[in-house]
């Protein structure tokens, strides 16, 4: 971090600012040019508050040389993570499906699911037992039963589960879940990431709806803080002014969290469009640009689904999906 004083700053208030960081532990390396002198600070600059430092009557300006995250950084971890979810490595090149209906609704429906995502090709199976929804009176999910029935889907398929998680309170009910999905409403909950930070299981940490990337990735640190490097990011669309798509999908996130952050990344187009038919563009599009993989909505009714049935695929438009993502694999793989 660089602080740059001002160019009539008192000695007095240079000296007492200097103290104050000496503190933190940190080391200065001062430069002083004609008008104006520069504070280097050598050390863990994670701790010192940047903003605060800045309103200082002595300061014009300080700038981070480092980003605030430090585990999830890929200049301190070069090589990608592999993430392993019940079996399934996700990250590092190789590409994986989650797949499954918005909600587990019924024994029938989330094994019917089950049996043919993973027969077109999906590697993981997801169902939200919990679900946040914007209304009180829409279905809230089925709960302790929808991971019941999620773990019988599991045993029918072998697919290991990916469901979210919405209360720390509930982790108990999670021991069987193989990916514990932490969704765009709560990717600032920082108590129940920290909770999740103590935990052994890979945690799916989804997109915040107006959240910037490095606030993502600050998120993604609290969990690894914790001790639990098992992150995986899913980029679900962000809110703009455009109302055409339920969300917009920044697929730039893809190269951009490629550079910064050695987590995989994937890439849910069914709640980042909100419209079944956009699926599948956006997701081979996602493939394209090097995502490690996908989340997509599937369910074996799509017209009579008690959540998000316009943006889930058939089973066939599924299958569908993976045929093309997997043409565009051989392409960009060459
Ligand atoms: C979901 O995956 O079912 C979900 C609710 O997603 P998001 O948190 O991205 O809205
Ligand atoms: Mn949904």
């Amino acid at each position: 971090m660089i602080v740059i004083l001002k160019d009539h700053a008192k000695q007095e208030q240079i000296d007492k600012l200097k103290a104050f960081l000496m503190q933190l532990g940190l080391r200065i390396d001062e430069s002083k040019g004609d008008h104006s002198t520069i504070l280097g600070l050598v050390g863990d600059t994670t701790r010192v508050d940047a903003d605060l430092i800045a309103s200082l009557d002595a300061v014009e300006a300080v700038r981070r040389v480092q980003e605030p995250y430090k585990k999830a950084n890929r200049k301190f971890h070069p090589e990608d993570s592999v993430i392993d979810c019940g079996g399934v490595q996700v990250g590092g090149g190789l590409f994986q499906i989650i797949a499954g209906p918005c909600s587990v609704e019924t024994e029938e429906q989330i094994i019917t699911v089950a049996k043919a995502v993973k027969e077109a090709g999906a590697t993981l199976l997801r169902g939200g037992a919990f679900k946040p929804r914007t209304s009180p009176y829409a279905f809230q999910g089925l709960h302790a039963d929808g991971l019941r029935l999620l773990k019988l889907a599991k045993q029918e398929t072998g697919l290991p589960i990916v469901t979210e998680i919405m209360d720390a309170a509930h982790l108990d009910l999670f021991e069987d879940v193989d990916v514990i999905q932490v969704g765009a409403r709560n990717m600032q909950n920082f108590e129940l990431l920290k909770v999740l930070g103590h935990t052994d299981k890979p945690i799916l940490l989804k997109r915040g709806l107006a959240n910037t990337i490095q606030e993502w990735l600050m998120s993604a640190e609290y969990i690894m803080a914790g001790g639990n490097d098992r992150v995986i990011l899913c980029e679900r669309g962000i809110r703009t002014y455009e109302t055409a798509t339920r969300n917009t999908l920044d697929l730039s996130s893809v190269p951009v969290l490629k550079e910064k952050t050695h987590l995989p990344v994937l890439i849910d187009p069914s709640h980042a469009t909100g419209v079944a038919k956009l699926v599948k563009p956006m997701a081979m599009a996602a493939t394209a640009c090097g995502a490690d993989g996908l989340m997509i909505e599937v369910h074996n009714d799509p017209k009579n689904a008690l959540c998000d049935g316009a943006q889930s695929l058939t089973p066939e438009q599924f299958a569908d999906v993976v045929r093309r993502v997997k043409a565009i694999r051989e392409v960009v793989q060459n």
